[in-house]
C-alpha cells in the first residue's frame, strides 16, 4: 500500500502584520522553506507530530511512505497565496501519481490570500483529484472547522491537549479509524458541529473548566468505542473569516450514526450552556504588575498574553517590560524580544560591554491601529549565542528550535534576552541556552499564553497574566472583524445555538 503523508500548519492571526511567505515554513531546525521527501521523512521522525505517528503506523502495515512535504510556521499573518499554492501543488503532485490513502497533518486555522480556508481548499483540490481515496487528517486544537474542511475528509482527529502534548497520540488515533476503514472493518462517517461562540484562548485549556468536562465526555466516548473519534477544538478567534468559534467533529461507524448525534447534541449543549466560563476579563497590565511586586517567593511567571508570537504577535511589543522596569521589579528575566537590529548593535559592542540601544517597537499594527514604539535600554552585554537548542520538554519534544543569533543584557536588574527570530518560549531551554535558569529568577516575563505551561509551570510559585496590547489580545472588541459571521457570543447578545455550522456526511460515502 502507498500512502502520502504531508505536513502544512499554520495558525493564521488576520490581524498580524507579520507576513507568511514560503521561506517562513521550515521543517522545525530553523532552515528556511519546507522539507520535501526524504529530507521530510528525516525531520518528521525526530519529532513527536502527528504525520511521525503517520509514518510509523503506515510502515508498521508494511506501506511504502511517501512525503512530498514538511511545512511548519510559527503563527503570522495570512499565507501569501504564492506560498499556499507551492504547497498545495506538492502534496497534489504527490497524490496525482496514485495511493491508497493520504495522512495529512494540518493546523486548521490557515487562511490564504484568496482562501479564507486554505485547508478546506486544499481537501477539495485532493477530492478532485482522488475521489475515491481516504484522507485522514489530524488537527491542532485551534483549528477552525468548514464544511469544505470536514465533508472532503474520512477521518478527522484533533488534539485533546493545550498546551498541545499528544501530537504523535493524535495522529495515532487518526491513523487507527483509517487502517481500520482500509481493512473492511469500520466505515467511517463524519459528523461535524461548529457553535456561533468564540471563546477566549486563556479559557480554553482541555486540563481545566470549562472545557475539562466537555473534552472527557468526548474522550471517554472515544476510549469506550461507544464512537470511532471524537474531537472538541477551541477555535482560533484571532481570525476575521466566516467558521470561527468553538467545534466538535465525531466519526463514527455508519451503523452506529444515532450513538454519535446523541453525544453531538450532548457536547455542543455542554460547551453552550457553559459559555460564559470561556469568557475571559483582564486587568490593566499596570495592576498585574504592583501585585506581582508584592510576591515574595519566585519564580513569579508573568505572562504577556496579547503580543505572543505563538498566536501572530511581532514579540516586539515592550509596554509591559517598560511597565516592569518602571515598577522597579528586580531578579528578572525577560524576553525573547524580537529584533534583529537591536542584536546586531548589541553583538557589534560585544559581551561584557555597555551598550545603549532601542529594542522593539519596530513593528506597527495597522488593524489595531497600534504604532510600534522601542525601549530604550542601557546595560552590560550579558552574553551572545547561536539562538540554537533542542526541545526537552513535553511540547514539540526534540525538536531543534533556533532564536536565531541572540544577546542578552543585563538592566537594572533585569535580563532582557533579544533575538532575530521570535519563539514561544514553551521550553525552558530558550533561556537555559543561554545561561539563564528561569527557576532560579525571582520574575520571568514572557510573551505566551498557553504554551508556556509545558515547560515552566511546574517550577513557578506564581502565574500571573498579564495583558498586554497587541494583535493577540483578549479583548475582542478591539478587533475590526468585517467577514465573522454574526450574530456570535460574545460579542453578540442575540446569537443563538441552532447558529451552528455543521454537516452530517451522506451514508453513501462511507459505502
Ligand atoms: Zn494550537
Amino acid at each position: 500500500m502507498r500512502f502520502v503523508v504531508a505536513v502544512m500548519r499554520h495558525e493564521t492571526n488576520t490581524f498580524s502584520p507579520i507576513p507568511t511567505p514560503l521561506s517562513a515554513f521550515s521543517r522545525g531546525t530553523g532552515a528556511d522553506g519546507p522539507a520535501y521527501g526524504e529530507a521530510a521523512i528525516q525531520a518528521c521522525r525526530e519529532t513527536a507530530c502527528a504525520a511521525a505517528a503517520f509514518i510509523d503506523i503506515a510502515r508498521a502495515q508494511g506501506g511504502e511512505v511517501v512525503m512530498p512535504l514538511l511545512a511548519n510556521a510559527v503563527p503570522s499573518g495570512t499565507v501569501t497565496a504564492q506560498a499556499f499554492e507551492s504547497m498545495a501543488r506538492t502534496i497534489l503532485a504527490a497524490v496525482e501519481q496514485g495511493c491508497d490513502a493520504v495522512m495529512l497533518d494540518l493546523h486548521g486555522a490557515m487562511v490564504a490570500d484568496g482562501f479564507p480556508d486554505a485547508e478546506g481548499e486544499l481537501l477539495r483540490r485532493i477530492r478532485m483529484a482522488a475521489p475515491r481515496v481516504p484522507i485522514a487528517v489530524a488537527l491542532d486544537f485551534h483549528a477552525n472547522l468548514s464544511a469544505e474542511l470536514v465533508g472532503h475528509a474520512t477521518v478527522i482527529a484533533g488534539y485533546c491537549t493545550y498546551p498541545h502534548t499528544d501530537m504523535y497520540e493524535t495522529g495515532v488515533r487518526a491513523a487507527r479509524t483509517l487502517m481500520a476503514s482500509l481493512r473492511g472493518e469500520a466505515a467511517p462517517r463524519i459528523l461535524w458541529r461548529t457553535l456561533p461562540m468564540l471563546t477566549h484562548m486563556l479559557c480554553q485549556a482541555p486540563s481545566r473548566q470549562p472545557m475539562k468536562d466537555i473534552m472527557d465526555r468526548a474522550m471517554a466516548a472515544e476510549l469506550e468505542g461507544e464512537v470511532l473519534n471524537a474531537s472538541v477544538f477551541g477555535g482560533f478567534p484571532l481570525a476575521d473569516i466566516p467558521h470561527v468559534g468553538l467545534g466538535i467533529v465525531i466519526v463514527a461507524d455508519a451503523g452506529r450514526m444515532d450513538a454519535a448525534r446523541r453525544l453531538m447534541d450532548e457536547l455542543a449543549a455542554q460547551a453552550w450552556s457553559r459559555r460564559q466560563e470561556f469568557v475571559y476579563t483582564s486587568e490593566p497590565l499596570e495592576h498585574t504588575i504592583a501585585h506581582a511586586r508584592t510576591l515574595q517567593e519566585g519564580p513569579v511567571l508573568l505572562v504577556d498574553h496579547g503580543d505572543n508570537c505563538g498566536a501572530g504577535g511581532p514579540t516586539d511589543n515592550m509596554r509591559v517590560l517598560r511597565e516592569v522596569l518602571h515598577q522597579g521589579l528586580e531578579q528578572v528575566i525577560a524576553g525573547p524580544f524580537w529584533d534583529p537590529q537591536a542584536v546586531a548593535k548589541i553583538i557589534e559592542a560585544g559581551e561584557g560591554r555597555e551598550v545603549t540601544v532601542d529594542v522593539g517597537g519596530k513593528t506597527d499594527t495597522p488593524a489595531l491601529n497600534l504604532e510600534g514604539e522601542p525601549l530604550r535600554l542601557s546595560g552590560r552585554v550579558r552574553c551572545i549565542t547561536d539562538g540554537r537548542y533542542r526541545v526537552t520538554g513535553p511540547m514539540f519534544t526534540g525538536m531543534q528550535l533556533s532564536l536565531g543569533r541572540t544577546a542578552v543584557i543585563d538592566v537594572r536588574g533585569v535580563s532582557v534576552m533579544v533575538c532575530e527570530k521570535p519563539q514561544e518560549p514553551f521550553d525552558t531551554g530558550v533561556f537555559t541556552h543561554a545561561g539563564l535558569d528561569p527557576m532560579a529568577a525571582h520574575y520571568v516575563l514572557i510573551k505566551s499564553r498557553q504554551h508556556f505551561r509545558a515547560g515552566f509551570e511546574q517550577g513557578a510559585k506564581h502565574i500571573l497574566m498579564v495583558a498586554g496590547p497587541g494583535v493577540c489580545s483578549s479583548d475582542y472588541t478591539q478587533f475590526p472583524f468585517t467577514h465573522l459571521r454574526r450574530p456570535i457570543y460574545p460579542l453578540d447578545e442575540d446569537a443563538t445555538l441552532d447558529r451552528s455550522l455543521s454537516y452530517e456526511a451522506p451514508a453513501a460515502l462511507s459505502a
